[in-house]
């Protein structure tokens, strides 16, 4: 790192520190590390990981994150731009939704079924495999909004001095409204 990344780095860190005591309340603390500094403040920067309160954390494009629920997001809320199978770019509505149940798109998921078939797997076998990925797939997103819906709307500062938290500013209402629309999704794709 030469001299002007240091500056750099050295006067985002004070800028962070400067927002952090604003939200929090605290305008009269230090904003540099010395007698009276907080210890609850701690610097860290990107891709740094220590525990706090038992919990491991990290700060990944500048945002302080969990890192269980770091994964739980990602493989719940996110959805990828490419199949992962097939590697077409999953631009269909339908393709979003099937996703976080089958980590695939919507013609794999067919393609899938056709190919069971072929194999001769009897109607009822396949049935039951579909209604089980699905029953995980609306547990696992249950438990996944349900801790978004614990979570403090706390605010965060990015290194970029961006304000964030982990509900993304959603209300508990937006957020169970959120749940119940993707429950009733899910269901619905259960054979009957
Ligand atoms: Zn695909």
């Amino acid at each position: 790192m030469n001299n002007n990344n240091v500056l750099k780095k050295e006067f985002s860190k004070k800028d962070v520190q400067r927002a952090r005591n604003i939200i929090t309340g605290d305008t009269t603390s230090r904003t540099t590390e010395g007698v009276g500094y907080s210890k609850k403040y701690d610097h860290h920067i990107e891709g740094d990981i220590w525990e706090e309160n038992g919990r491991k954390w990290t700060i990944k494009n500048g945002v302080k994150q969990n890192i269980t629920k770091m994964d739980k997001f990602k493989k719940m809320g996110k959805i990828p731009l490419f199949c992962p199978e097939c590697g077409t770019l999953m631009k269909k509505e339908l393709d979003k939704k099937v996703f976080p149940a089958y980590q695939k798109c919507f013609d794999c998921i067919i393609d899938h079924e056709a190919e069971l078939f072929r194999q001769g797997k009897s109607k009822d076998h396949f049935d039951k495999l579909r209604n089980s990925h699905i029953h995980n797939a609306m547990k696992g997103f249950e438990d996944f909004m349900k801790d978004r819906m614990t979570e403090s709307n706390d605010n965060y500062v990015t290194e970029a001095g961006d304000v964030e938290n982990w509900r993304g500013g959603k209300s508990k209402e937006e957020l169970t409204h959120e749940l119940q629309e993707g429950l009733e999704f899910l269901e619905g794709l259960k054979v009957k």
